[in-house]
Protein backbone atom coordinates (compact mmCIF):
# COMPACT_ATOMS: atom_id res chain seq x y z
CA UNK A 1 0.00 0.00 0.00
CA UNK A 2 2.64 2.75 0.82
CA UNK A 3 4.18 4.08 -2.05
CA UNK A 4 7.49 5.90 -1.38
CA UNK A 5 7.69 9.43 -1.76
CA UNK A 6 10.71 10.90 -3.22
CA UNK A 7 12.19 13.77 -2.29
CA UNK A 8 15.05 16.52 -4.12
CA UNK A 9 17.02 19.01 -2.20
CA UNK A 10 18.59 21.48 -4.68
CA UNK A 11 20.86 23.69 -2.43
CA UNK A 12 24.50 24.27 -2.43
CA UNK A 13 25.47 24.87 0.93
CA UNK A 14 26.27 21.35 2.37
CA UNK A 15 24.95 22.13 6.35
CA UNK A 16 21.88 23.11 5.09
CA UNK A 17 21.54 20.43 2.06
CA UNK A 18 22.35 17.99 4.84
CA UNK A 19 19.79 19.60 7.41
CA UNK A 20 16.61 19.43 4.89
CA UNK A 21 17.77 16.18 3.52
CA UNK A 22 17.48 14.87 7.08
CA UNK A 23 13.87 16.44 7.61
CA UNK A 24 12.94 15.10 4.58
CA UNK A 25 13.95 11.72 5.71
CA UNK A 26 11.99 11.46 8.95
CA UNK A 27 9.59 12.42 7.33
CA UNK A 28 9.73 9.70 5.58
CA UNK A 29 10.63 10.58 1.73
CA UNK A 30 13.75 8.88 -0.31
CA UNK A 31 15.87 11.86 -0.32
CA UNK A 32 18.00 12.76 -3.45
CA UNK A 33 20.43 15.96 -3.26
CA UNK A 34 21.90 18.43 -6.06
CA UNK A 35 24.14 21.08 -5.36
CA UNK A 36 23.73 23.07 -8.84
CA UNK A 37 20.78 23.96 -10.36
CA UNK A 38 21.13 22.08 -13.69
CA UNK A 39 21.72 19.10 -11.43
CA UNK A 40 19.14 19.71 -9.88
CA UNK A 41 16.79 19.65 -12.92
CA UNK A 42 18.19 17.08 -14.45
CA UNK A 43 17.31 14.89 -11.49
CA UNK A 44 13.69 16.27 -11.12
CA UNK A 45 12.88 15.16 -14.71
CA UNK A 46 14.86 12.07 -13.91
CA UNK A 47 13.42 11.10 -10.24
CA UNK A 48 10.17 12.42 -10.48
CA UNK A 49 9.93 14.05 -7.08
CA UNK A 50 6.75 14.47 -4.79
CA UNK A 51 8.56 17.39 -3.35
CA UNK A 52 11.40 19.64 -4.05
CA UNK A 53 12.95 22.21 -1.74
CA UNK A 54 15.14 24.72 -3.83
CA UNK A 55 17.34 27.39 -2.69
CA UNK A 56 17.29 30.48 -4.87
CA UNK A 57 21.04 31.40 -4.35
CA UNK A 58 22.28 28.81 -6.51
CA UNK A 59 26.07 29.01 -8.05
CA UNK A 60 25.29 27.97 -11.79
CA UNK A 61 21.42 28.75 -12.44
CA UNK A 62 19.40 30.84 -10.19
CA UNK A 63 16.36 29.38 -8.32
CA UNK A 64 13.95 30.81 -10.67
CA UNK A 65 15.04 29.99 -13.78
CA UNK A 66 15.54 26.14 -11.82
CA UNK A 67 11.73 26.26 -10.67
CA UNK A 68 10.81 27.67 -14.34
CA UNK A 69 12.81 24.58 -15.89
CA UNK A 70 11.33 22.47 -12.99
CA UNK A 71 7.70 23.10 -13.93
CA UNK A 72 8.04 21.98 -17.87
CA UNK A 73 8.02 18.53 -16.76
CA UNK A 74 7.00 18.39 -13.09
CA UNK A 75 4.09 18.86 -10.81
CA UNK A 76 6.42 18.31 -7.55
CA UNK A 77 5.44 20.79 -4.80
CA UNK A 78 8.07 23.22 -4.92
CA UNK A 79 9.10 24.77 -1.34
CA UNK A 80 11.72 27.65 -2.01
CA UNK A 81 14.22 28.70 0.18
CA UNK A 82 15.44 32.22 0.05
CA UNK A 83 18.51 33.43 2.49
CA UNK A 84 16.88 36.85 2.82
CA UNK A 85 13.20 37.80 4.23
CA UNK A 86 12.52 40.39 0.85
CA UNK A 87 9.51 39.74 -0.33
CA UNK A 88 10.29 40.64 -3.79
CA UNK A 89 12.16 37.25 -3.56
CA UNK A 90 9.33 35.23 -2.90
CA UNK A 91 7.09 36.67 -5.00
CA UNK A 92 9.06 35.90 -7.80
CA UNK A 93 10.16 32.47 -6.74
CA UNK A 94 6.23 31.69 -6.61
CA UNK A 95 5.56 33.37 -10.32
CA UNK A 96 8.02 31.21 -11.41
CA UNK A 97 6.14 28.17 -10.33
CA UNK A 98 7.06 27.46 -6.26
CA UNK A 99 4.18 26.63 -4.22
CA UNK A 100 5.29 27.80 -0.89
CA UNK A 101 8.35 29.23 0.63
CA UNK A 102 10.83 29.46 3.93
CA UNK A 103 13.42 32.24 4.46
CA UNK A 104 16.72 31.05 6.22
CA UNK A 105 17.35 30.32 8.90
CA UNK A 106 14.03 28.24 9.07
CA UNK A 107 13.33 25.93 11.74
CA UNK A 108 13.39 22.06 10.72
CA UNK A 109 10.52 22.01 12.47
CA UNK A 110 8.51 24.41 10.51
CA UNK A 111 9.87 22.56 6.96
CA UNK A 112 8.44 19.29 8.51
CA UNK A 113 4.96 21.38 8.88
CA UNK A 114 4.81 22.68 5.61
CA UNK A 115 5.89 19.27 3.39
CA UNK A 116 3.44 17.24 5.73
CA UNK A 117 0.46 19.30 5.18
CA UNK A 118 1.27 19.27 1.44
CA UNK A 119 1.13 15.43 1.77
CA UNK A 120 -2.34 15.52 2.97
CA UNK A 121 -3.57 17.22 -0.29
CA UNK A 122 -4.96 15.42 -2.68
CA UNK A 123 -2.53 14.48 -5.75
CA UNK A 124 -3.58 11.78 -8.46
CA UNK A 125 -6.67 9.62 -8.59
CA UNK A 126 -6.93 6.79 -7.09
CA UNK A 127 -5.06 8.15 -3.20
CA UNK A 128 -7.93 9.30 -0.52
CA UNK A 129 -8.40 12.61 -1.47
CA UNK A 130 -11.20 14.64 1.62
CA UNK A 131 -10.93 17.15 -0.11
CA UNK A 132 -11.68 16.16 -4.27
CA UNK A 133 -14.74 13.90 -3.06
CA UNK A 134 -16.49 17.15 -1.55
CA UNK A 135 -17.39 18.52 -4.90
CA UNK A 136 -18.38 16.16 -7.91
CA UNK A 137 -16.14 14.22 -9.78
CA UNK A 138 -16.38 15.98 -12.79
CA UNK A 139 -17.44 19.80 -13.08
CA UNK A 140 -18.14 22.07 -16.23
CA UNK A 141 -17.94 26.26 -15.94
CA UNK A 142 -17.96 28.59 -18.57
CA UNK A 143 -16.20 25.65 -20.64
CA UNK A 144 -13.61 24.52 -18.01
CA UNK A 145 -13.90 20.98 -17.98
CA UNK A 146 -12.04 19.87 -14.17
CA UNK A 147 -11.85 16.49 -12.97
CA UNK A 148 -11.24 16.19 -9.30
CA UNK A 149 -10.61 12.50 -9.31
CA UNK A 150 -8.11 12.91 -11.89
CA UNK A 151 -6.92 16.29 -11.15
CA UNK A 152 -7.11 17.54 -14.78
CA UNK A 153 -8.74 21.37 -16.32
CA UNK A 154 -9.35 21.17 -19.96
CA UNK A 155 -10.18 24.56 -21.96
CA UNK A 156 -11.09 24.16 -25.19
CA UNK A 157 -9.99 20.69 -25.72
CA UNK A 158 -6.54 21.45 -24.00
CA UNK A 159 -5.19 20.49 -20.47
CA UNK A 160 -3.60 22.90 -18.70
CA UNK A 161 -0.63 22.60 -17.22
CA UNK A 162 -1.67 24.00 -13.55
CA UNK A 163 0.59 23.12 -10.29
CA UNK A 164 -1.04 21.73 -7.60
CA UNK A 165 -1.50 24.60 -5.80
CA UNK A 166 -3.16 26.03 -8.70
CA UNK A 167 -5.51 23.43 -8.97
CA UNK A 168 -6.22 23.46 -5.39
CA UNK A 169 -7.24 26.70 -5.59
CA UNK A 170 -9.10 26.44 -9.18
CA UNK A 171 -10.92 22.90 -7.57
CA UNK A 172 -11.68 25.36 -4.17
CA UNK A 173 -14.01 28.15 -5.82
CA UNK A 174 -15.27 25.35 -8.03
CA UNK A 175 -16.92 23.86 -4.67
CA UNK A 176 -17.97 27.13 -3.64
CA UNK A 177 -19.30 28.79 -6.54
CA UNK A 178 -20.65 32.31 -5.44
CA UNK A 179 -19.21 31.91 -1.78
CA UNK A 180 -17.07 34.44 -1.49
CA UNK A 181 -13.38 32.95 -0.08
CA UNK A 182 -11.16 35.02 1.94
CA UNK A 183 -7.41 35.09 0.87
CA UNK A 184 -7.11 33.39 4.39
CA UNK A 185 -9.27 30.97 3.87
CA UNK A 186 -7.40 30.23 0.92
CA UNK A 187 -4.06 30.31 2.21
CA UNK A 188 -5.66 27.42 5.10
CA UNK A 189 -7.20 25.27 2.18
CA UNK A 190 -3.39 25.00 0.86
CA UNK A 191 -2.50 23.94 4.40
CA UNK A 192 -5.19 21.03 4.13
CA UNK A 193 -7.02 23.31 7.27
CA UNK A 194 -11.14 23.45 7.74
CA UNK A 195 -12.12 27.19 6.53
CA UNK A 196 -13.30 27.87 10.03
CA UNK A 197 -10.61 26.80 11.75
CA UNK A 198 -9.36 30.42 11.94
CA UNK A 199 -5.68 29.75 12.36
CA UNK A 200 -3.21 32.42 11.67
CA UNK A 201 -2.16 33.43 8.59
CA UNK A 202 0.53 35.83 7.52
CA UNK A 203 -0.11 38.78 5.28
CA UNK A 204 2.87 37.20 2.79
CA UNK A 205 0.92 33.89 2.95
CA UNK A 206 -2.26 36.32 1.97
CA UNK A 207 0.16 37.83 -0.81
CA UNK A 208 0.89 34.29 -1.40
CA UNK A 209 -2.29 33.13 -2.51
CA UNK A 210 -2.11 36.53 -4.85
CA UNK A 211 0.66 35.31 -6.91
CA UNK A 212 -0.95 32.00 -7.38
CA UNK A 213 -4.48 33.62 -8.22
CA UNK A 214 -2.23 35.44 -11.02
CA UNK A 215 -0.28 32.73 -12.08
CA UNK A 216 -3.88 30.39 -12.57
CA UNK A 217 -5.63 33.39 -14.06
CA UNK A 218 -2.88 33.61 -16.62
CA UNK A 219 -2.64 29.73 -17.70
CA UNK A 220 -6.43 30.15 -18.03
CA UNK A 221 -6.02 33.10 -19.92
CA UNK A 222 -8.88 34.85 -17.75
CA UNK A 223 -10.10 38.69 -17.91
CA UNK A 224 -10.08 40.53 -14.55
CA UNK A 225 -12.18 42.91 -15.76
CA UNK A 226 -15.02 40.06 -17.57
CA UNK A 227 -13.49 36.72 -15.59
CA UNK A 228 -15.11 33.64 -16.73
CA UNK A 229 -13.92 32.08 -13.70
CA UNK A 230 -11.98 33.66 -11.23
CA UNK A 231 -13.92 36.84 -9.97
CA UNK A 232 -11.51 38.94 -7.50
CA UNK A 233 -14.16 40.42 -5.02
CA UNK A 234 -11.97 43.89 -4.07
CA UNK A 235 -10.71 43.64 -0.25
CA UNK A 236 -12.33 40.94 0.32
CA UNK A 237 -11.13 37.72 -1.73
CA UNK A 238 -12.10 35.81 -4.75
CA UNK A 239 -15.04 33.52 -6.03
CA UNK A 240 -16.46 31.75 -9.09
CA UNK A 241 -17.53 33.61 -12.13
CA UNK A 242 -21.24 33.75 -13.22
CA UNK A 243 -22.00 30.95 -15.08
CA UNK A 244 -22.96 31.80 -18.96
CA UNK A 245 -25.12 30.14 -21.19
CA UNK A 246 -22.99 29.74 -24.50
CA1 LIG B 1 22.83 29.03 -1.79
Amino acid sequence: MSEVRVGLVIEDDQDIRELVRVVLSQAGFDVHVASTGSAGVTSARELNPDVITLDLGLPDIDGFEVARQIRKSSDAYIIMLTARAEELDTLMGLEAGGDDYLTKPFRPRELRARVEAMMRRPRASSESRSVAEEVDPEVSHNGLAVSAGSRTAVLNGTELKLTRTEFDLLLALLETGRIVRTKADLARRLRNEPYDVGSYVSDADERAVEVHMGNLRKKLGDSIQAPRWLETVRGVGYRLAPGSSN
